[in-house]
């Protein structure tokens, strides 16, 4: 299969390429040629497939150069084992007879980011065995919290990849900080960097930017590359978890065959939701998706106008994975509605990069409206959210996912659509045990790991035991840098 830029799409390579390149020279994100559609038998084939299966079933479909035995080695890599503390991997647990959570945090960081960062090196690791490129690949990453840990977990001693982690010392929760510092394998490292987020991202840039070190170290046989999420290679492992999850609530009774469901999802960067949309294209009977945001809005007032407007006031909020002004995968979305308009694609991705601002065609608005609903959720409702969750169901969730159930409750009370719907849950709530202690009336929180037992305690509900080790793990890095000197950790780690 071919993979084409969404700002041209007469630049094609394969699947390979696209995935060790990450971005497409001209910036824009390779995406397929043409989506697969699933065969009319898929869902029997895969009712009664376990995860891994489906996976190597969905991913054949878009990977070409990739055998049926090589794909069900990754997925055996990434999610066999004990890597997922949930032999379903992402199971669904239903909250009422129409409202299903498909929870997506049962891996090795309790973070939906393990999805795809735990097969996202396997897919590297091979792409760069395919394209005849003999270095070793490292991935530099600055982070704010849940994929630098999640990266660490997904490379740590994949073959040919080496990771270093920044992160702001005054930026990531203990808990955070710690999960990077006890990191395990031999080809990782983590350091801190004075400042904050911003600080640690631009220093990232600069180095990913820097002509000589570049060259410095492909002489030493290693080249630079990200994780970020407009990789093709984190998508995709993406799009199996809805395709799996149709199946599972056929497989339940809980759906009859073809019929349809929505899918609610808590927003940032835009791939999650956009994973969903490419599962709807493939024939996965997906009614609307509901686009969840917290303050930052963007996404609500694009889908809800058409305007796309990053200039405005940034929150911190309570569900800060999805604090983000400018979401990189929606370009993929408004390559696929146009039907691949690459020249409007990049007229809007220019008026983004020169103005901040951009607004979409009336057909472009109408295809808008058609697939998506959308709505915001502050951080008083996402704290209303996670108690009422308690209180009437029993189940404790973290505040992603609270900011998705508020917008669904929002979402029905407006148009009375009755369809059952998939929650997408994006971490586990002892990720986020302050905001969620809070939201149960607890006011006296207490520090370090012992938040964890005191959630527990209180909720009857278990640690994730990835969590609970980390009372027991050495501290292995404590590098700090000052943010002008991270280039010396990357020469260091990478002699
Ligand atoms: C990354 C993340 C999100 C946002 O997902 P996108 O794919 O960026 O839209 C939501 N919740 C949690 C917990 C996350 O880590």
């Amino acid at each position: 299969m071919n993979y084409v830029s969404t700002r041209n799409s007469g630049l094609n390579m394969s699947a390979a390429q696209a995935i060790v390149k990450g971005l497409a020279p001209d910036g824009g994100l390779m995406t397929p040629g043409v989506l697969p559609r699933l065969p009319s038998n898929a869902f029997s084939s895969m009712k009664n497939m376990n995860y891994q299966q489906r996976m190597v079933y969905v991913m054949g479909q878009f990977l070409s150069e990739f055998s049926a035995a090589e794909l069900s080695r990754y997925a055996a890599a990434a999610y066999g084992g004990n890597k997922f503390s949930d032999p379903a991997v992402a199971p669904i647990h239903a909250v009422d007879d129409n409202t299903f959570c498909l929870e997506l945090w049962h891996g090795p960081t309790c973070a939906f980011k393990d999805m795809a960062l735990q097969m996202l090196p396997h897919l590297l690791s091979a792409s760069l065995e395919k394209t005849l490129e003999k270095k070793t690949v490292c991935i530099l990453t600055a982070t704010s919290g849940d994929t630098g840990k999640a990266a660490l977990e997904g490379f740590c001693d994949v073959d040919k990849t080496k990771i270093i982690v920044f992160y702001p010392k005054d930026g990531v929760s203990d808990i955070q900080e710690l999960q990077m510092v006890t990191q395990e394998g031999g080809n990782v490292n983590v350091c801190s960097v004075i400042g904050n987020f911003d600080d640690a991202q631009t220093g990232v840039k600069k180095l990913f930017s820097d002509k000589e070190l570049a060259e410095t170290l492909a002489q030493r046989g290693y080249l630079l590359s990200s994780a970020n999420s407009i990789n093709w290679g984190r998508v995709l492992p993406q799009v199996v978890y809805y395709v799996s999850a149709y199946c599972d609530l056929l497989k339940e009774g809980r759906i009859a065959v073809g019929e349809r469901v929505n899918v609610c999802v808590p927003t940032g960067n835009f791939g999650n939701i956009l994973a969903a949309y490419y599962a709807k294209c493939m024939g996965v009977p997906i009614g609307k998706l509901i686009c969840a945001s917290n303050s930052n809005n963007v996404l609500t007032d694009f889908i809800e106008t058409g305007v796309y407007d990053r200039n405005r006031k940034f929150y911190n909020t309570l569900s800060p994975s999805m604090d983000i002004l400018v979401s990189s995968n929606l370009e993929r979305m408004l390559f696929e509605l146009s039907n691949h308009n690459d020249a409007l694609v990049r007229d809007y991705m220019k008026r983004l990069n020169e103005t901040g601002c951009y607004e979409v065609s009336e057909s472009l608005k109408k295809a808008l409206h058609t697939t998506f609903a959308s709505g915001c959720c502050s951080d008083e409702q996402t704290t209303a959210a996670i108690a009422k969750m308690w209180s009437e169901h029993h189940y404790l969730i973290d505040p992603h996912t609270a900011v998705a159930f508020h917008v669904l409750e929002q979402y029905r009370g407006k148009t009375g659509d009755s369809t059952p719907c998939l929650v997408a849950s994006t971490a586990s709530p002892f990720k986020f045990c302050a905001a969620v202690l809070h939201a149960l009336g607890v006011s006296d929180v207490k520090a370090g790991t012992d938040i964890l037992d005191q959630l527990s305690e209180l909720t009857g509900v278990e640690v994730p035991a990835p969590l609970a080790a980390l009372k027991n793990k050495q501290r292995r890095f404590s590098g700090v840098s000052e943010k002008e000197h991270m280039i010396d950790q990357v020469l260091d780690m990478l002699k």
